[in-house]
């Protein structure tokens, strides 16, 4: 049997309850810009964003499969993980760094939803994905830490209660290596926003809540220190095969929509006195989309498979993200011109999935930088930065 075949319970029990959302609801959040949060909290409360918190944290201690099961099947149901998504991978840097105590804190409140932990602020607007170069400081100050700097394109800021911040605690000309010299932190958004940091909305191309982030002297407890100073981006990385993995399949659940709203769409829409879908010009966009989406499926399962036996899986996880990001696109682009004009009408939610699944070619990792990854890291060739 597949693994695209196991976990029906978990699939099965995502879909009820997306099934409670139905595309209208999420049509009409996008119109308004709004923020799912009836959904996100029906999520919360079944569970399902506590999937990988281990269960004496109050989670239900699953792997990174069924969370990305969970991922995928909000998307194939005519949804968008990403407003949400954050909170499945962030409490990986917390549960795999953090102490004892502050995985005490948190997690528990984060299981129940008492607390969401949808926020990590890494991109900066000078220095983008040259990470290592980032210039917000957090300055040690007797038993508190003080930020200066800026931050872009962070999401989910107003519906979240923390914040995974990663800043400079040793300047770049002091370390040996540029990774080094980087810490991370846990912010208690409420306390800091208004006492040191700043959010201002980018109004973008998806429904997608992002800010531009000011810190003007923001002082962080020193307790709020993750893991060890200066080892922060270390950690952030440790982090991004699952974030990779997870945002592959929530590609693939996009991509199985894409092809499922056409195929219906072609099979129904007559031109010519025929179903548009017995020509071989709109059938075969859509099964090379389907292969696509099916090959990159594979690719998901192995990353999470590897993933969740403790094994490396950068390669996996990489390839994963930039095979599901593409098919889903395609096959977005597919179901697009399979629609016709009416492609473009809101109603049919064509337009607005193929605005969410766009995103996944830029962030959180560029396409190109994944492609740099593999000829580097797996082929050998030599550094280009
Ligand atoms: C809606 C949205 C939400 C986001 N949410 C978050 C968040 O919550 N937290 C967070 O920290 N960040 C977030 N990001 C930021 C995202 O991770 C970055 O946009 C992404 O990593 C690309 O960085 P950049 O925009 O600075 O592009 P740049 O680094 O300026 O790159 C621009 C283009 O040039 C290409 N490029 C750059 N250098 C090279 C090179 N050496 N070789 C080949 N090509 C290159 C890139 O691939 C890219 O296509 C979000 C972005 C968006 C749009």
């Amino acid at each position: 049997m597949s693994p695209a075949d196991d976990y029906q319970d978990i699939r099965d029990a995502v879909r009820a309850l997306c099934a409670e959302f139905p595309p209208e609801y999420h049509r009409e959040v996008d119109g308004q810009r709004g923020y799912p949060e009836a959904f996100v909290d029906a999520l919360t409360k079944a569970g399902w964003l506590a999937a990988m918190i281990p269960e004496e944290y109050g989670g239900s201690g699953l792997g990174l499969t069924e969370a990305s099961i969970i991922m995928e099947e909000i998307n194939r149901a005519g949804g968008n993980s990403g407003a949400c998504h954050g909170q499945m991978y962030n409490m990986g840097t917390l549960l795999r760094h953090g102490s004892e105590e502050q995985k005490q804190l948190y997690l528990p409140k984060i299981a129940s939803g008492e607390l969401r932990l949808q926020s990590m602020g890494v991109t900066e607007p000078t220095t983008g994905t040259d990470t290592t170069k980032l210039k917000t400081k957090a300055e040690r100050k007797g038993d508190r830490y003080v930020v200066n700097g800026q931050k872009v394109w962070i999401s989910r800021i107003q519906h979240s209660d923390l914040m995974i911040l990663l800043a400079r605690t040793t300047p770049l000309e002091e370390v040996k290596k540029k990774s080094e010299g980087m810490s991370i932190f846990i912010v208690d958004l409420h306390q800091a926003i208004g006492n040191g940091m700043t959010v201002r909305q980018i109004p973008n191309m998806v429904n997608h809540e992002t800010n531009e982030l000011f810190f003007d002297n923001l002082e962080i407890p020193a307790e709020n220190l993750i893991g060890e100073e200066g080892k922060g981006f270390k950690y952030i990385l440790d982090g991004l095969n699952a974030e990779r993995t997870l945002i592959a399949a929530e590609c693939i659940g996009d991509g199985y929509w894409f092809v499922d709203k056409a195929a219906a769409y072609a099979k129904d829409r007559v031109v010519f006195g025929r179903p548009i879908g017995q020509n071989q010009g709109v059938q075969f966009p859509l099964a090379e989309a389907h292969i696509e989406i099916e090959a990159a499926n594979l690719m998901r399962y192995e990353a999470c498979r590897l993933f969740d036996a403790h094994q490396p899986c950068g390669a996996q996880a990489n390839m994963a993200k930039y095979l599901a990001a593409k098919a889903s696109w395609e096959a977005g682009n597919a179901c697009l011109q399979t629609h016709g004009g009416f492609g473009f009408a809101c109603e049919y939610d064509v337009e607005r999935k193929f605005r969410e699944t766009r995103l996944y070619q830029v962030a959180p990792i560029s396409t190109n930088l994944i492609l740099s990854y593999v000829a580097e890291h797996i082929l050998g060739l030599p550094r280009s930065f």
